[in-house]
């Protein structure tokens, strides 16, 4: 792979809107991708296999619960900088950015929220700093885009739970010391369980042969009458909106982190477009190729504006789960089609791997299907500003 020479685009100066802490934290994750990800990222997603060597460096930079407090382990910060740390990682690569999120979002996050003190000091402190890694079982093989049919379930043993039923789709799972996953009890009701790599009953068989996320590791949870002790449910949520409230601050993070695939691909593809010259010129003297360029900065543009006033919300605790969902959809398409115009801009050395582009491209068709596909985030905004789920 060529060099990294990214150079950040910001067409409306919006680091003006950023504190110092943003903008260190931001920097620092980014020097840490030059660094540590981009050198070994291609060879990884070629082999398709998720770099393990990298987890110290992730928490390092505070990709693992940024937003977690300091007393158990997290960094503290808040959710812009989470967004920007998510943003830094995705500039990298998707798959790497997609492990870091689990880890906040839909492990520590859950933990920290509808956990006991005792899980919260078990287990918070070692994922943070990537001692132990996590991941998050909710899709099932019949209930993808409505989870709630789930069947995965448990049955009270008395002095211990047993869990039966398969995940599937599994970010983190071949490798996961623990897994939050999400079934249902006698009465029908969600809810989140703690369980831990090596109970009797648990495995996490890998998915091979993906065209995409190639450097994240994905598989199945299976449950096979699983004793789970009953100290493992997180008892302060239940329901549906116990799962859904880790993917709002998921989708959050990808919302930020589509920004980082686009401006990847956008500063690979104006750069070449100076270089590369056809016809006597450089291309980038071309109007078609100026028309693709103006129009990803000014979608960049735009994207970066509603992940920042998203984070505000955030922040403030103000931002609707349909807002979430509005700048994941938005953006993460913004990125999907940077990635395909900026392929084209690179002509044939657009598809191979001595560019990042292709990879971008390849990855974000899992991410505009993950966390709730395109179609669903759409549906979202419809009942919003409707009334009217139209599922
Ligand atoms: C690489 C990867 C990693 C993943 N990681 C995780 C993870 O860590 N944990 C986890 O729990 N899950 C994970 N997932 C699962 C992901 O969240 C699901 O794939 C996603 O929610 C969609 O479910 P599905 O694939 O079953 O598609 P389906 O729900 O079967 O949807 C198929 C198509 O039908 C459309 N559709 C569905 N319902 C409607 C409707 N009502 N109206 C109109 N169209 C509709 C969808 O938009 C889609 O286009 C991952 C997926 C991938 C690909």
């Amino acid at each position: 792979m060529k060099p990294d020479l990214f150079q950040a685009p910001d067409y409306y100066n919006l680091d003006e809107l950023l504190t110092d802490e943003h903008k260190m934290v931001r920097d620092a994750a980014r020097e840490w991708v030059k660094r540590e990800v981009s050198p070994i990222i291609e060879e990884a997603a070629q082999k398709a296999e998720f770099p393990k060597s990298i987890i110290g460096g992730l928490a390092e930079i505070g990709a693992f619960g940024p937003y977690i407090p300091e007393e158990y382990g997290g960094a503290g910060l808040d959710q812009i900088s989470y967004g920007l740390i998510m943003q830094e990682i995705e500039r990298g690569d998707s798959g790497v950015r997609s492990t870091a999120s689990v880890q906040s979002s839909l492990v520590m996050y859950p933990i920290f929220k509808y956990g006991t003190e005792e899980q919260k000091q078990k287990y918070l402190p070692k994922l943070a700093s990537g001692e132990m890694m996590g991941c998050f079982g909710l899709t099932e093989p019949d209930y993808g885009s409505n989870p709630g049919g789930m069947v995965t379930n448990f049955k009270d043993k008395g002095d211990h739970y047993l869990l039966n039923g398969a995940k599937m789709w599994i970010s983190n799972a071949p490798f996961a010391d623990i897994a939050i996953v999400w079934a249902k009890n006698e009465e029908g009701r969600i809810h989140g369980l703690i369980v831990e790599r090596g109970m009797e009953g648990f495995s996490t068989p890998e998915t091979h042969n993906k065209w995409s996320l190639r450097a994240s590791a994905t598989g199945e949870l299976i449950f096979d009458n699983v004793k789970v002790p009953k100290e493992n449910l997180m008892p302060n949520k239940s329901g549906l909106g116990a799962p859904l409230g880790c993917l709002d601050s998921a989708r959050f993070g990808i919302a930020w982190g589509a920004i980082g695939a686009a401006m990847d691909c956008y500063d690979t593809a104006l750069r070449y477009s100076k270089e590369r010259v056809q016809f006597d010129k450089p291309i980038g003297g071309k109007q078609l190729q100026q028309k693709k360029l103006a129009e990803m900065i000014t979608e960049i543009t735009k994207a970066q504006l509603m992940a920042w006033r998203l984070g505000v919300l955030r922040n403030e605790g103000k931002a609707t789960s349909a807002q979430i969902s509005m700048a994941k959809r938005n953006n993460v398409e913004m990125a999907i089609n940077i990635a395909r115009e900026a392929r084209q801009i690179l002509g044939g050395m657009g598809i191979t791997g001595e560019y990042s582009i292709m990879r971008h491209m390849m990855n974000l068709e899992s991410v505009i299907t993950y966390e709730g596909t395109h179609d669903i985030h759409l549906l979202i905004t419809g009942m919003d500003i409707t009334g009217m789920p139209a599922f």
